[in-house]
């Protein structure tokens, strides 16, 4: 195809300009491309914290788009309507877009393409946000992997394609269609916190994404494997809110990894691995999407959680006010940077769902309204593997003891002492910018008390084993 008929390049998860199989290929077509972005339903129903960094995210990628001579198109209303309106206003006769796996992008995505291609419209989809597909990866019996290191053995067979350059130009229109203003739809509206005190820890947009990749596989990454676990450290690649958004493609990240290990930098095997992490959870959520809502072992649906994200204990984790360091510590590093180390994820998703035996869709929901890295798949997946209900999950009996981790990975308290003012003499500038991000209405101050806990690790424990151990609930 060529000439002067667009092309609709509809944008979703995937702001960047290299490494983008979708915009290559409508680049390719010789002629012009019109990058589009909906706000429909789906979109608009993302939580305060990703629809706030989608904002960010749609900004710079325009303005990215802008300085190659290109723009952003932003409709709102339904995907289908919007695009049927571009194709008559622009003329254009094909529509590309990078696929989604999340069982309600999918539905939405199979009846616009459907419905565009009974329309004579060229509709196609590309991969880029995945390395590997998740029906194109199979147990030796045609399965799926329901364990982690059988799936990492199988994909390391397969070859991972280089990462794309970005393409030359992206040839423009004669005539831009209209567009809304982004400020209209007010994504920030949700962000009942301190958006300014989020902002200085977000790295926005694809160049700040490659700068960092190249900084950490430059110095980091030969000592990720020791230091990853150690949340005092700037130990890890940050690059998962750029990975949410698209901002950097997972081959790019692979291939750097393997340079790395090529280089004999010892901790390149241990990032290529938490690459392959984030696609088995995607393999996980395409083979069986209810792990975004259900139980993934449906003999947990017996378990006695506390379902009410009212109840007070819940609300004490969410303030980061339980009395347990390590949990309060991640919390306000969650509150303040719209991320949370590792580590931290694991030990207050463990506390919330077996020291004070909350429902992990509780603390699944905070951490979608709260993280700018926020991922369906990851997301869900972690939770259900920390709360025990997910597939290759911890035993729930392996309760994690937040007191012996603290002393195991933060040892000399700088996690602790940067993210909790109360009752330091001289509290970090880190610890006190948290109290400039909660809202007012929770009347807490730098000068109260550290409180008492709210549940001790011993009791918590011996109530989450009575509990597991009850006859009524056995697995
Ligand atoms: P690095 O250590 O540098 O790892 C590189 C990349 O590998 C990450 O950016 C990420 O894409 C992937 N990765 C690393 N660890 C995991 C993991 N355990 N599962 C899946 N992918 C992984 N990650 C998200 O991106 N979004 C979420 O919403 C999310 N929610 C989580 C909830 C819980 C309860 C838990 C336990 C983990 C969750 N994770 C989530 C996974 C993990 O904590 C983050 O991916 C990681 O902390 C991001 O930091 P980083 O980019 O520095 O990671």
């Amino acid at each position: 195809m060529s000439g002067t008929s667009p092309v609709l390049l509809w944008l979703r998860r995937d702001l960047r300009l290299s490494d983008h199989p979708a915009l290559s290929a409508a680049c390719g077509e010789g002629c012009p491309v019109i990058p589009v972005f909906i706000l429909d339903d789906l979109a608009d129903s993302l939580k305060a914290a990703p629809k706030w960094r989608l904002g960010l995210g749609l900004q710079a990628y325009d303005a990215a788009l802008k300085a190659r001579g290109s723009r952003l198109i932003l409709r709102r209303g339904q995907a289908l309507d919007c695009l049927r309106d571009l194709v008559s206003e622009t003329g254009a006769t094909a529509v590309y877009w990078s696929r989604l796996y999340d069982p309600e992008s999918v539905a939405r995505d199979v009846g616009v393409k459907s419905a565009l291609k009974e329309q004579g419209i060229r509709a196609r989809s590309f991969g880029g946000h995945l390395m590997f597909e998740p029906w194109t990866v199979q147990t030796r019996t045609g399965g799926f992997y329901k364990v982690f290191t059988p799936m990492w053995k199988a994909v390391t067979s397969i070859d991972v394609d280089p990462p794309m350059p970005e393409p030359g130009s992206i040839p423009a229109p004669e005539n831009w269609p209209a567009s809304e203003n982004l400020g209209d739809w007010e994504l920030q509206m949700g962000m009942n916190r301190g958006a300014e005190v989020v902002r200085p820890h977000v790295r926005l947009g694809e160049a700040a994404a490659l700068d960092r990749l190249g900084d950490f596989t430059e110095d980091g990454i030969a000592e990720y494997r020791e230091k990853r676990d150690f949340p005092a450290e700037d130990g890890t690649s940050g690059l998962s809110e750029n990975l949410s958004l698209g901002e950097i493609s997972p081959h790019r990240c692979w291939h750097a990894g393997l340079r790395a290990r090529q280089d004999g930098k010892a901790g390149a095997e241990t990032f290529l691995k938490e690459l392959v992490w984030r696609e088995f959870a995607y393999h996980l959520m395409h083979h069986t999407p209810r792990i975004l809502t259900e139980n993934w072992k449906p003999d947990w649906d017996a378990f006695p959680w506390c379902t009410d994200p009212e109840d007070p204990k819940v609300l004490a984790w969410k303030q980061g006010r339980t009395g347990i360091e390590f949990v309060d510590a991640a919390m306000r590093e969650l509150y303040v940077t719209g991320r949370m180390h590792n580590r931290g994820r694991m030990i207050v998703a463990s506390y919330l769902t077996k020291h004070l035996m909350c429902h992990w869709k509780i603390g699944l929901d905070w951490f979608a309204d709260t993280l700018i890295d926020w991922d369906p798949a990851s997301n869900a997946m972690g939770w259900q593997w920390s709360a025990g209900s997910g597939p290759d999950a911890t035993p729930y009996f392996r309760v994690f003891n937040p007191v012996t981790q603290l002393d195991r990975f933060d040892r000399g308290c700088g996690y602790v002492r940067r993210w909790i003012a109360e009752g330091q003499s001289d509290p970090s500038e880190t610890a006190l910018s948290y109290f400039d991000a909660i809202p007012r209405h929770w009347g807490l101050s730098a000068s109260d008390a550290y409180p008492e806990p709210v549940v001790t690790p011993e009791d918590g424990r011996a109530a989450a084993l009575n509990a597991y151990e009850n006859r009524d609930f056995q697995r």
